[in-house]
């Protein structure tokens, strides 16, 4: 195999979910709703099929899909986008970051990401063959340490990997944070991939708050989003980015080659999906909060330390208080100990001591099957 994809492995995804099926275990690791997304949604994308919609589209995607993006940008934060040039749907947010990485950024640039990282953003930034400068978000609160930020850049770097819902750790960046790595960016005039597929997952009244509609970020911003978590189509994988002609282009100048175009019936049912009115994102973010409450009340009986998330489908814990140590060798052993499966921060870290024993919890699940998971876990008592 290539030196490209030397020490990365096989993603904890597929290592804990293949897990989870081989022991019957419950899921709640990988990050997947158990219940579909609307099905007037689906009976979009079964009229699409049975209409024709069946061959390529348009690479830079659909145009009623592209409307609809633009008309949600400016909607939700008041962002203008031309869903001619400054949109680009993709295949999955994962296929933006891919294509943004590749299209953006030259071997042995440095790129200033988040840690803990999704883990493609590190797969990704070495395929591009750039660097990163990993940024440290630690426990208990797991916020924006600003001075380690502005350290972090240096006359290499040349842009800064976001993600705001912030997976793992559910932390939703404050607007103060974002002027603060806004203030970097304009300073060191650095372009901003800001994966923001959790827009519509936040708690508690907290908004997101996209850095594109930050003063001087808009033209140097690329915003990448997914109907995978906003409506509960993980599978199907539409996703895309937006952003001002140079950096769309340079986006889809990569894309273009990687699968030129995907999921032409889907892509309709998802542009359908974008215009659902407000009470659609509020009852979903209610939903989810009280599938979070549920989670984290019972974590934290458990004796678990518990950081409750203000984004995202995601709740972590400190298993320390239960005697164990290693979030990996606990998350590898939780099918055995307890017929559960969850996520090990450690594997989205090089600062291995800040995510050894923090643990990761989907809550994207029914009650009942929280309840399930929460009975088994007594075991661990
Ligand atoms: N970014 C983050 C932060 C994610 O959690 C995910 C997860 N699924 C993705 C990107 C990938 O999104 P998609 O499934 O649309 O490729
Ligand atoms: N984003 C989801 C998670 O963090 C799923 C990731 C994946 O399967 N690649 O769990």
């Amino acid at each position: 195999s290539s030196r490209r994809i030397a020490g990365l492995g096989t993603t904890i995804f597929a290592e804990m979910s293949a897990l989870a099926a081989r022991t019957g275990a419950i899921n709640l690791g990988q990050g997947f709703p158990d219940t579909d997304g609307p099905d007037e949604v689906v009976d979009h994308a079964v009229q699409a099929l049975r209409s024709g919609r069946n061959q390529y589209a348009p690479g830079i995607g659909v145009p009623e899909l592209r409307d609809a993006i633009a008309h949600h940008q400016q909607r939700f934060y008041g962002l203008t986008v031309d869903p001619d040039e400054e949109v680009a749907v993709t295949t999955g947010a994962t296929e933006a970051i891919a294509a943004a990485l590749l299209g953006l950024v030259d071997p042995g640039d440095e790129i200033i990401v988040l840690e803990p990282y999704y883990d493609s953003y590190v797969a990704m930034i070495q395929m591009s063959g750039a660097v990163r400068r990993p940024v440290t978000l630690r426990a208990p609160d797991f916020r924006l340490p600003v001075d380690e930020l502005r350290a972090a850049a240096s006359p290499r770097t040349t842009a800064i990997l976001l993600n705001t819902p912030h997976n793992p750790t559910g932390t939703v960046l404050r607007r103060d944070e974002l002027e603060a790595i806004a203030a970097l960016a304009i300073e060191h005039d650095l372009v901003v991939i800001s994966d923001e597929v959790y827009e519509h997952l936040t708690f508690d009244g907290v908004p997101h708050v996209p850095i594109a509609s930050l003063p001087g970020m808009a033209e140097r911003t690329l915003t990448i989003s997914s109907g995978g978590k906003s409506f509960s189509f993980t599978g199907w994988k539409i996703g895309w980015a937006t952003g001002p002609a140079p950096l769309v282009q340079a986006m889809v100048g990569a894309k273009q080659f990687l699968t030129y175009t995907s999921g032409s019936p889907l892509q309709p049912a998802i542009a359908h999906a974008l215009m659902a009115d407000d009470d659609f994102f509020t009852d979903l973010a209610t939903r989810l909060q009280e599938q979070r409450d549920l989670l984290c009340d019972g974590l934290a009986d458990l004796g678990l330390d518990v950081f409750v998330p203000a984004g995202t489908y995601f709740a972590t814990t400190d298993i320390r208080p239960l005697g164990f140590e290693d979030g990996l060798d606990f998350c590898r052993r939780l099918p055995e100990l307890a017929g559960v499966v969850a996520i090990p921060h450690q594997v989205f870290h090089d600062d291995l001591d800040a995510g050894r024993p923090l643990v990761r919890w989907a809550f994207c699940k029914r009650p009942d099957v929280i309840a399930e998971a929460l009975d088994r876990l007594q075991a661990l008592r």
